[in-house]
């Protein structure tokens, strides 16, 4: 394995950063988590745009302009013969001192970007569908630091994530300050009811995730079916005909049981089963070339 760290590539065993490095220090950094599908990464300019809002939103200065980083995530893949990839790209603060002081960091962000073999969920989850439990953690509130970043600072996901392993489940809700439905621990969510699907807006807090919109997407274009943004309930979840998540690594996946209750016919519905034939037409049949991209430079 080839891994990119600020312009060099290492061994798996060599790739390493600094300990003051305020990623480590404080996760003062921003990451994405990109798939590649048969030699192609999908939806890259997505990525490279949040990363780019990412940034801006936390005042960190990308270490190289972002079309120079695109090189680097194809050149990573390529690199590592790669056609389906999971591809973790990850910018922290960079090495400072032990204080809080960014400008202390005065060599600038840490780019590193990890290429590795995906690991799914097995397939018989998508047919069968997750079990989902509702987090005792809070997603955080608007007027709290970086919703809708993709930020280094994961703990309320992990250890929502470790309530849901507790459980015997897989995936954990977290509801927002007013109790509303916001996502889950890494993976935003819909809900279908007589016929229309809903999903929380980003005033609830989330992470506006790449396969929400693309789903969202897929939705109005291939079923008809314009997804309704709107705040709601658990109450909402428990009574939906279908549940399911997205996400880059679950792409779209059923939760057929929440807190114990039977979600619809208890196993992924015909909506939802549509939607993962969609989606992977679709992530299979598209995206930024990885092979052929030497080429055409
Ligand atoms: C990354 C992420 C998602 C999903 O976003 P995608 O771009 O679809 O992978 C959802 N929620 C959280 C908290 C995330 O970090």
């Amino acid at each position: 394995m080839k891994i990119y760290i600020d312009g060099k590539y290492y061994d798996k065993d060599d790739a390493k950063v600094s300990v003051f490095d305020h990623g480590v220090l404080y996760g003062d950094g921003i990451f994405e988590g990109i798939r590649a599908y048969n030699g192609r990464i999908f939806r890259l300019e997505d990525h490279l745009q949040r990363l780019e809002e990412s940034a801006n939103a936390i005042l960190l200065k990308l270490p190289i302009p972002i079309k120079e980083i695109e090189k680097a995530i194809i050149e990573t893949v390529r690199l590592n013969g790669l056609k389906d990839a999971y591809i973790r790209l990850v910018v922290t603060r960079g090495v400072g001192d032990l204080g809080l002081d960014m400008r202390k960091c005065k060599a600038g962000a840490t780019l590193f970007i990890i290429a590795d073999r995906i690991e799914l969920y097995p397939e018989e989850f998508y047919e069968k569908g997750l079990t989902v439990i509702t987090s005792t953690i809070r997603q955080k509130g608007l007027d709290q630091v970086t919703p809708g970043v993709k930020s280094l600072n994961y703990l309320a996901n992990i250890l929502a994530r470790a309530e849901a392993t507790a459980a015997g489940a897989q995936e954990a809700i977290l509801l927002n300050a007013t109790g509303h439905v916001s996502e889950c621990s890494g993976d935003n969510i819909f809900y279908i009811k007589a016929g229309k699907i809903f999903t929380p807006p980003t005033s609830a807090g989330i992470l506006v995730g790449v396969t929400r919109n693309v789903v969202m997407e897929l939705c109005e274009k291939k079923l008809g079916n314009k997804v309704i943004e709107r705040n709601f309930p658990r109450y909402d979840l428990y009574s939906a005909d279908e549940v399911f998540l997205t996400g880059t690594g679950a792409e779209v996946i059923s939760a057929v049981k929440i807190d114990g209750r039977v979600i619809g016919k208890g196993t992924c519905g015909p909506t939802t089963k549509n939607l993962i034939k969609h989606f992977r037409d679709y992530a299979n049949s598209s995206g930024t070339p990885v092979y052929e991209a030497v080429k055409a430079k």
